[in-house]
């Protein structure tokens, strides 16, 4: 799987996202060879209340053969919701919410679920970035700033230490875009 930024939504998505292919270099994951065209399939997406089919282009390496999804980094690569329904589910469940005073069109379970699989998620994503701007950016993040943050917060003030890239602005978005970008595992 190949994150990359390709529009803000769906909308534009849907408009721009064979200009964005063209004009962004896809590196192959997995060995870092140059990767050509090979087909594309739909998938549904939930974005709040609807849900909607979108193409995702398939990729194929010229050196390992392997193929590869591109996805924008507005859906969550392995959910079939957006990115921004859980970053706001997340949020809101970190603010002292509780799962059942979450407005989502995702079940009460789902939410739920979120909540258990991303305390963790985040905390290594908050891991994996900081290793990852230590050996690529020779930066550390203050200490001091990160005392007794934890979850979305953490992961935010990780990121403001990175240099500034396009994305849709959401922070697991821009977190995926990093760590995929790196061929980190800890995708969110
Ligand atoms: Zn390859």
């Amino acid at each position: 799987m190949i994150i990359a930024y390709m529009g803000q939504n769906v909308k534009a998505y849907l408009t721009h996202y064979l200009k964005y292919l063209e004009s962004i270099e896809l590196r192959c994951p997995c060995c870092g060879g140059e990767t050509i065209g090979h087909g594309s399939y739909e998938r549904h997406v939930h974005i709040s209340d609807t849900i909607e089919y979108i193409p995702i282009q398939r990729v194929k390496c010229n050196d390992c053969n392997k193929t590869h999804a591109v996805i924008p980094d507005f859906i969550s690569p392995r959910k079939h919701y957006s990115a921004c329904d859980i970053e706001l589910a997340v949020n809101d469940l970190e603010d002292g919410l509780k799962p059942e005073q979450i407005e989502s069109e995702a079940s009460i379970q789902t939410v739920r679920r979120w909540w258990a699989e991303y305390k963790d998620k985040l905390k290594q994503a908050a891991g994996a970035l900081r290793s990852l701007l230590f050996r690529v950016f020779d930066k550390a993040v203050n200490e001091l700033s990160m005392m007794g943050v934890k979850g979305l917060t953490l992961l935010e003030r990780v990121l403001s230490a990175f240099p500034p890239i396009e994305s849709s602005n959401l922070i697991m978005g821009e977190a995926n875009l990093w760590l995929a970008s790196h061929w980190i595992s800890e995708i969110l």
